[in-house]
C-alpha cells in the first residue's frame, strides 16, 4: 500500500492483440495522417514492405536502416528521407532499434508516431531517446519522444528466435525490477509489475519449449507492456546505469547485457530494500530475488556472465569508475568498492548470495 504518490497519467493509447497490424491504417487516419513513413531494420525490411504495401497510398516510403543504439548518422538520412517523402507520422515496425529510430524522427520533425513492438524491450510506452554520436552515447527524456500509439500484434512475435526472446524478457523484467524502489513510483506502475513477474514466468519457459506457443506469446507481450509503461513512468538507476556503460563504453549487446547484470544489481538493491522487491522474490521461488532471478536466467538458458560477452576481467575496474562518476539515486549507496564486487561476481556468473 502506497500512502502518497503521483500519478502522471496515460498518454499512449495502446492497441492489444492478436492480427493488429490490419489496424494501422486506422490508427494513422484516427491522429489525422494521410502520409507516413514506415521505419524497420535491414533484418525486418520484408515485414515493413509488406506493412508499406497494405497501407497502399497511406505509405510514402520505407527507410529500413535502423540500427542499434540510435546512431545520428542513420537519423539524419532518415530524417531526410522523411521530410522527401512528404510524410507527416511515422509507423516502426521492430524492437528498440527501430523504435528509436521513429523517436530520432518526431522529436527532430514533430512527427507523429505508431509504433509497432516485435520484441519485449519495451521502449514504445516511454518518453526515453538514447543517440550515439562520435562513439559515445546520451539519453535524454521529453514528452515530444513519447509515441501516440502502440499495436502490439502477437503475430509478429512468433519469429523472435528463443534466445532474443529470453534475454528481451530479461531486458523487460529488468525496468520492472527500478520500478518496484522507485522514488516516483505509483500503484498503478507497481500492480503492472507485479503481473508482469508472474506472465513471464509462466510464459517464458513455455516458449523455450514452442516458441509458436500462443498463449506464452500472449503472455509474454502483456508483461512487455506492462515493464514498458512502468519505465514509461519512473526514473531508473543503478541497474540501468550499469547497462548504459557497458552498451555504451564497451558495445555490448543491449538486450544480453540486461540479462547478465539483472540478477547481481538486484541483489545489490535488496540488501536495501528487500520489502519492494519482495514481489519479485515471491514470482520467481520465493527465496531472494536476486537469487530467483539468477536461478530463472539459468533454466531458461539466459546469459550469466560478462566473461560469456567479452568482456575482459581488466575492464572492470574502469566500468566501475565510469557507473561512479556522476551521482545518481540508488536505494542504496554507491561506493566503487561495491561496484567493483557487484561487476566480479556478474563477470564469473557466480549466483548472488553464494
Ligand atoms: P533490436 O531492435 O535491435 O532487435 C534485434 C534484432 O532482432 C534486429 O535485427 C531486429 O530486426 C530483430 N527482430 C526484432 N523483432 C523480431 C522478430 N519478432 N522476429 C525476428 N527478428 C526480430 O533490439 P531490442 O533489444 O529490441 O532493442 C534494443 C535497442 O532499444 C537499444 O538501442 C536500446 O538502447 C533501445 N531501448 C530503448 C528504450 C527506451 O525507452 N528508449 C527501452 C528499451 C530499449
Amino acid at each position: 500500500m502506497m500512502d502518497s504518490f503521483t500519478f502522471p497519467g496515460l498518454t499512449t493509447r495502446v492497441v492489444f492483440g492478436a492480427g493488429t497490424m490490419a489496424r494501422v491504417e486506422e490508427e494513422v487516419r484516427r491522429l489525422g495522417h494521410d502520409k507516413v513513413m514506415v521505419l524497420s531494420t535491414p533484418h525486418q525490411k520484408g515485414d515493413a514492405e509488406r506493412l508499406a504495401a497494405n497501407l497502399g497510398g497511406l505509405a510514402a516510403g520505407i527507410f529500413a536502416g535502423a540500427v542499434m543504439h540510435t546512431p545520428v548518422e542513420t537519423t539524419e538520412k532518415a530524417v531526410d528521407a522523411f521530410r522527401g517523402s512528404g510524410a507527416s507520422a511515422v509507423v516502426s515496425l521492430g524492437g528498440g532499434s527501430t523504435t528509436g529510430l521513429g523517436k530520432a524522427i518526431a522529436v527532430r520533425t514533430g512527427a507523429d508516431q505508431v509504433v509497432i513492438p516485435t520484441t519485449y524491450a519495451g521502449s514504445e510506452m516511454t518518453d526515453i531517446l538514447g543517440e550515439t554520436a562520435a562513439g559515445e552515447k546520451t539519453t535524454r527524456r521529453s514528452p515530444d519522444i513519447r509515441p501516440e500509439t502502440v499495436i502490439y500484434d502477437i503475430d509478429l512475435t512468433l519469429s523472435l528466435p528463443v534466445s532474443l526472446t529470453v534475454t528481451s524478457a530479461m531486458n523487460a523484467i529488468a525496468h520492472a525490477m527500478e520500478a518496484f524502489y522507485a522514488p516516483d513510483r505509483n500503484p498503478v506502475v507497481v500492480l503492472m509489475c507485479r503481473d508482469a513477474m508472474v506472465a513471464f514466468r509462466d510464459g517464458i519457459p513455455r516458449l523455450i519449449g514452442d516458441p509458436q506457443d500462443r498463449t506464452a506469446r500472449t503472455q509474454a507481450l502483456y508483461a512487455a507492456w506492462c515493464c514498458s509503461t512502468a519505465l514509461g513512468y519512473v526514473s531508473m538507476a543503478l541497474h540501468h546505469k550499469l547497462a548504459h556503460v557497458f552498451g555504451g563504453s564497451f558495445d555490448t549487446p543491449h538486450a544480453e547485457t540486461h540479462a547478465i547484470l539483472l540478477p547481481y544489481t538486484t541483489a545489490f538493491n535488496e540488501a536495501a530494500v528487500p520489502d519492494l522487491l519482495r514481489p519479485i522474490a515471491e514470482a520467481f521461488g520465493g527465496g531472494s530475488a536476486g537469487g530467483g532471478l539468477w536461478d530463472f536466467a539459468q533454466s531458461v538458458g539466459s546469459p550469466l556472465s560478462l566473461k560469456a560477452i567479452g568482456i575482459e576481467e581488466a575492464d572492470l575496474d574502469r566500468a566501475a569508475a565510469i557507473a561512479v562518476k556522476n551521482a545518481y539515486a540508488n536505494p542504496r549507496p554507491i561506493d566503487p568498492g561495491s561496484i567493483r564486487e557487484l561487476l566480479q561476481a556478474a563477470w564469473e556468473g557466480r549466483r548472488p548470495g553464494d
